[in-house]
């Protein structure tokens, strides 16, 4: 029955800058929705998984055109959690709007509009979660458009991604392979050694955002 429902449960929404992924550096706008069935062990928006205030897709517009910037991310928690990200994402790409989706790799990306970008993690044996990875979601992930992230939290995840990235073959299958180590649990200068000895076109994907603001602050 169709649903006459316009509204999204929302954490925060909020400019910054994009912390993450080959668009780290650039302004951009984002929605962080409330939920997200995954616990991460090393989950940094925990604070995303209760609570949070249903508002109309109209006021998350009027937001975005004060905030004035052509880039909008939709996150998380799991953004695709709630069914009503999907009208949501294809009115902000009808409004003209650069479109970022980050997901955690549970739900299926296929209903995605295909005008947004997906960035899509794969999770690594230390999240603890990588028993419910949706693999199929890598046959919708497009070479000219879409990112695919490992977050690694030790060496071991490391190897884990060079591994599925052969597996799935998501050099020549996604825009961009993402390397992202959890802040402050990694040897980074080992890390970007393994890295850049490495035969892998990844792109070692520090939080942009951590470094500037610090870990534990919300809303930038
Ligand atoms: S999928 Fe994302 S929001 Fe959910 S627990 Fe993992 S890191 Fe946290």
């Amino acid at each position: 029955m169709p649903t006459s429902d316009r509204s999204l449960r929302i954490t925060e929404i909020f400019l910054s800058v994009q912390g993450e992924s080959s668009h780290a550096g650039r302004p951009c706008a984002f929605v962080r929705l409330t939920g997200c069935p995954m616990r991460c062990v090393w989950c940094d928006s925990e604070y995303t998984f209760y609570g949070g205030e249903k508002i109309e897709f109209e006021d998350i517009f009027t937001k975005l055109n004060e905030f004035g910037c052509p880039l909008v991310e939709v996150t998380g928690g799991e953004p695709l959690a709630q069914k009503n990200v999907f009208p949501f994402v294809k009115e902000l790409c009808d409004r003209g709007y650069e479109v970022l989706i980050e997901t955690g790799g549970y739900f299926s990306i296929e209903e995605v509009d295909k005008r947004a970008a997906v960035i899509l993690d794969i999770k690594c044996p230390a999240s603890g979660e990588s028993e419910r990875n949706y693999w199929e979601n890598l046959e919708c992930v497009r070479p000219d458009v879409d990112e695919v992230k490992f977050v690694v939290a030790n060496f071991e995840d490391w190897v884990f991604a060079t591994v599925m990235i052969d597996k799935y073959d998501l050099q020549n299958r996604s825009k961009q392979i993402l390397i992202s180590p959890v802040h402050g649990a990694v040897n980074l200068p080992v890390l970007a050694e393994a890295i850049s000895k490495s035969k892998y076109n990844v792109r070692l994907n520090l939080q942009l955002h951590k470094y500037i603001w610090g870990a534990d602050v919300r809303g930038v």
